[in-house]
C-alpha cells in the first residue's frame, strides 16, 4: 500500500506519499500561491528537492505539474499509489468516520460549507482534481471533526434557543481531530500505558487544546468552526459575541468583513502585527510592546483552557504539547505550566529545552502529571485511516 495524502487549501495544495504499515514517507510536494502572478511548486524526496516557480492559474493546473515533476524524479503516481486520502475540515453532523469518496458524498461534503466556508470548498477541489488524476484508486475523505463527534452534549451545546441550533445545526463540532486523535495515542504508546486522561494542546498556526479520558474527547476547544478557543496566527479564539453585533451596528461592517477580521487579522497577527511566532519572539526580543502583550494574551488563554480541562477531566496524567509551536516553542511550553507545582504540574527546564523530532517526556520526575512533547503526524493519521477503510473493504 502507498497512499497519496492530499490537503488542499484555498491558495495551496500539500501532499505526500506515505506507506502506512511502517509510517515512511516518500516523496513531499507543495503547490502554493495558486491563483497568483507566480505561483511555487517545492518536491521533496528522499535525497533530492526541486522547485519551479511559474503561473498556476488553478487546482487542477497545480496537481498536474507537481505530477509532472514527479514522473520526471522516477515516481509513476499511476503505478504505486494505491489509495488517496484527503484531509476533509468539517464533516458536519453527517460524516463521523473516514468515508470513500463518490459523487454524492463529494456533493454533501460541499454542502457542508456553509458550516465551513473557508475550508470545505477548497477541500471539495481538492478532491475534484486529484480524482481526475487518478480516477482508478479508491479516494478517501478523512474528517478534522471525526474524533469530537461523540462530545458529551453538555460540552457541544451551545446555550442558545434549542430550535434555531437544531435547524442551522449549530453544536461545537470540534477540529484538529486526526492530530489530537494521533497524539493522544502516541502518548500511551510512549508511555506504555492505557486509559489515560490527557489534555492534548495542538498550538500551530490553528491552536486548539482537548481534554481526552481514555482515548474518547470529553471537550475541546474548537466549536461550529475552527474560530473559536485559543488565541491563534491568524484567529481571534474566544470573544464576546457582542462583538460581532457591535461591529455591525457601529462599523457598518457587513457579514464578511466581520469574517475577514476575525479570521484573518485577529489573534497574534491582529494584536502584533505578526502571526509567525518565531517573528514574534525576536520582535519581543527587540522590545516590541504588542508582541509581547499578544504573547501574554496567548499564554492567559491557554492557560485557562488548561485549568478548565483539568477540572473537567477531574484527574490528569499527562498534559502534551504538539504542532508547530507545541513541538518548538520551549517558552511557550514553560510559560503555560509555570507556577502549576500545586497542581502537580512541573516542568523540568533542562529536559523542556532539548530539541528533536521525536516524543520526549519534559517534567520532571517528581512531577505527578507527565508533560510530553510529542509530535504531531496527520498526513501519517489519514494514510493509516484510509488504508484500514480500503483493507476492509
Ligand atoms: P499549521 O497550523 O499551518 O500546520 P504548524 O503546526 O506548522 O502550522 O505551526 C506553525 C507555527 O509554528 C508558526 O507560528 C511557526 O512560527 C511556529 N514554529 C515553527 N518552528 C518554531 C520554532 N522553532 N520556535 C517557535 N515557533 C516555531
Amino acid at each position: 500500500m502507498t497512499v497519496l495524502v492530499v490537503n488542499s487549501g484555498s491558495s495551496s495544495i500539500k501532499f505526500q506519499l506515505v506507506e502506512p504499515e511502517d509510517g515512511t514517507a516518500g516523496a513531499t510536494g507543495l503547490v502554493e500561491q495558486i491563483g497568483e502572478t507566480e505561483g511555487r511548486v517545492v518536491l521533496d524526496l528522499p535525497g533530492d528537492e526541486s522547485e519551479k516557480r511559474l503561473e498556476i492559474p488553478d487546482h487542477a493546473k497545480g496537481l498536474q505539474i507537481a505530477f509532472d515533476m514527479l514522473a520526471d524524479a522516477g515516481v509513476d503516481l499511476h503505478d504505486s499509489v494505491t489509495a488517496v486520502g484527503h484531509r476533509v475540515v468539517h464533516g458536519g453532523e453527517v460524516f463521523y468516520r473516514p468515508t470513500v469518496v463518490d459523487d454524492a458524498v463529494l456533493k454533501q461534503i460541499d454542502e457542508l460549507s456553509s458550516l465551513a466556508p473557508l475550508h470545505n470548498p477548497p477541500n471539495v477541489l481538492g478532491i475534484e482534481v486529484a480524482r481526475r488524476q487518478l480516477p482508478d484508486v479508491p479516494h478517501v475523505a478523512v474528517f478534522d471533526t471525526a474524533f469530537f463527534h461523540g462530545l458529551p452534549a453538555a460540552a457541544s451545546t451551545y446555550a442558545i434557543d434549542r430550535d434555531t441550533a437544531r435547524q442551522y445545526g449549530i453544536r461545537r463540532y470540534g477540529f484538529h481531530g486526526t492530530s489530537h486523535e494521533y497524539v493522544s495515542q502516541q502518548v500511551e504508546k510512549f508511555l506504555g500505558r492505557e486509559g489515560l486522561d490527557q489534555i492534548v494542546l495542538h498550538l500551530g498556526n490553528g491552536a486548539s487544546a482537548s481534554a481526552i479520558r481514555a482515548g474518547e474527547p470529553i471537550d475541546t476547544s474548537m466549536g461550529l468552526t475552527p474560530l473559536e478557543g485559543l488565541v491563534m496566527g491568524t484567529r481571534s479564539g474566544d470573544i464576546d459575541p457582542g462583538i460581532v453585533m457591535h461591529l455591525r451596528r457601529s462599523a457598518d461592517m457587513d457579514v464578511d468583513a466581520i469574517d475577514e477580521l476575525l479570521n484573518r487579522r485577529s489573534g497574534l497577527k491582529g494584536m502584533s502585527g505578526i502571526n509567525d511566532f518565531r517573528a514574534l519572539q525576536q520582535r519581543i526580543d527587540g522590545g516590541d510592546g504588542d508582541a509581547a502583550l499578544a504573547y501574554d494574551v496567548y499564554i492567559h488563554r491557554l492557560r485557562k483552557y488548561i485549568g478548565a480541562y483539568m477540572v473537567d477531566l477531574g484527574h490528569l496524567d499527562v498534559i502534551a504539547f504538539t504542532a508547530g509551536v507545541g513541538e518548538n516553542a520551549s517558552q511557550v511550553r514553560a510559560d503555560a505550566l509555570a507556577n502549576l507545582q500545586g497542581f502537580g504540574i512541573e516542568i523540568d527546564p533542562e529536559r523542556n529545552a532539548q530539541r528533536g523530532k521525536v516524543a520526549r517526556v519534559i517534567s520532571t520526575d517528581g512531577s505527578a502529571v507527565t508533560v510530553l512533547v510529542v509530535p504531531t503526524n496527520e498526513e501519517l493519521a489519514i494514510a493509516r485511516a484510509t488504508d484500514a477503510l480500503v483493507s476492509s473493504r
